[in-house]
């Protein structure tokens, strides 16, 4: 492998207007374990279908019950009891509130795109923020949702990190998150059209969710569950997305859900990455991008690549060269790129790649036989695109 290449202006990474918190040893602080804070009260989208039964029994009703709930829930974005008619009056409400107790708040809706990209902001039970976004296309819905409130993994091109780690989200407000995308939706659908639900997960809004693994997971086999246990979503329709948490790359790899992963690369090599996405510290692009590869051997579904294109900074036609090489190193046709033009976040002296810049850096990466298509940013006059959630309440 060749060490170091050239060609072009190099701009460092360096951050203007806030501060990245570090560690005692200087370097950019990481946090793999959320502080320890309330969690939201139990949901049913927190709970495997026996223990929804089990709280129903312990209120003296009929374990079926549960299921009307989560038919109602799952089915019917539903966790308004006046709606449940087929339920009992008597006991109904305190049901309800024990399996459904309201998770998110909404504090803010920005719509851009006429309506078809909707950012919400979400207050939670002990008032900490998260946003999710709504995505509209034809024949498909897509929503991107949150693992975490905030973020500890520090990058300093994004948003997200620069509040750092407030807490993990529960398995039921990362779901809920989905189900009332849905309810809303469900609502907005005018008289005579076919009706909508959000049939793709991208997990790019706020948070690392490998470092939210357990709940993410039950998160994802909710959304897989089917109806009326849960929302009979399809893996393929699902997209994790990390920085690159290798250990938990293999776990994922090994949970035999065909899951899409995708991992944010953003430099291919160790210099400049080791400043951009401060995990890789822990783990360096090598080992990163065999975890990516063994991801796709085990679950046969093409890895993406994530790059955020920063003007004179990691946009190099040398660096789209050795991407290509680095990934054809690994074998064909399991992996493709997406470049994300840099959406500017407050503060930032960072800007997005030239055109020109960019069409070369696909072209490059093409030349290699690598697939490479521009992500297109929705939402960027909301701050709704990649890396600009920061769930500020202004
Ligand atoms: N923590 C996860 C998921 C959240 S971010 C991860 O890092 O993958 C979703 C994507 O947006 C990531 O690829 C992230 O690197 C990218 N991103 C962050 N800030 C960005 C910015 N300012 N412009 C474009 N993409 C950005």
């Amino acid at each position: 492998m060749p060490t170091r290449r050239t060609g072009g202006t190099q701009v460092r990474p360096a951050t203007e207007g806030w501060s990245q918190q570090k560690d005692a040893a200087g370097r950019p602080l990481l946090r793999f374990s959320a502080p320890k804070r309330g969690m939201p009260p139990e949901h049913l989208a927190d709970l495997a279908v026996e223990e929804r039964a089990a709280r129903v029994t312990a209120l003296g009703l009929p374990a079926f019950r549960a299921k009307q709930v989560a038919a109602h829930y799952f089915a019917r974005y539903s966790s308004d009891p006046a709606t449940m008619t087929d339920l009992p009056a008597a006991g109904r409400d305190e049901l309800v509130a024990t399996l459904l107790p309201p998770l998110l708040t909404p504090v803010r809706r920005l719509e851009a795109d006429r309506g078809d990209t909707v950012k919400t902001l979400w207050r939670l039970h002990d008032g900490a923020l998260v946003e999710s976004v709504l995505m509209r296309y034809p024949g498909r819905v897509t929503l991107c949702i949150s693992s975490q409130a905030g973020c500890g993994m520090n990058c300093p091109f994004c948003a997200t990190g620069q509040a750092g780690l407030t807490r993990n989200l529960s398995t039921a407000e990362i779901v809920d998150q989905i189900v009332r995308a849905n309810g809303d939706l469900a609502a907005a659908r005018a008289p005579g059209a076919a009706p909508e639900r959000v049939n793709n997960i991208v997990f790019m809004g706020m948070g690392e969710p490998l470092a939210n693994y357990a709940r993410v997971l039950r998160a994802i086999r909710t959304m897989l569950a089917p109806a009326p246990h849960g929302l009979g979503m399809s893996a393929r329709g699902i997209t994790v997305s990390s920085v690159g948490l290798v250990p938990a790359i293999r776990k994922l790899a090994a949970e035999a859900l065909p899951v899409t992963f995708a991992l944010s690369l953003h430099a291919p090599d160790d210099e400049l990455r080791d400043e951009l996405i401060p995990v890789n510290s822990r783990w360096k692009v090598d080992e990163t991008l065999d975890a990516a590869r063994a991801y796709f051997d085990a679950t046969g579904r093409r890895v993406s690549i994530e790059y955020a294109l920063i003007r004179d900074m990691n946009d190099h036609a040398w660096r789209a060269d050795l991407l290509g090489e680095k990934l054809t190193a690994r074998g064909r046709g399991w992996v493709h790129v997406n470049p994300i033009p840099l959406n500017p976040t407050p503060g930032s002296i960072w800007t997005a790649s030239t055109p020109a810049a960019q069409r070369e850096f696909v072209r490059r990466l093409e030349a290699h036989g690598i697939p490479t298509t521009i992500r297109d940013t929705r939402g960027s006059d909301i701050d709704g695109a990649c890396g600009q959630l920061a769930a500020a309440d202004a």
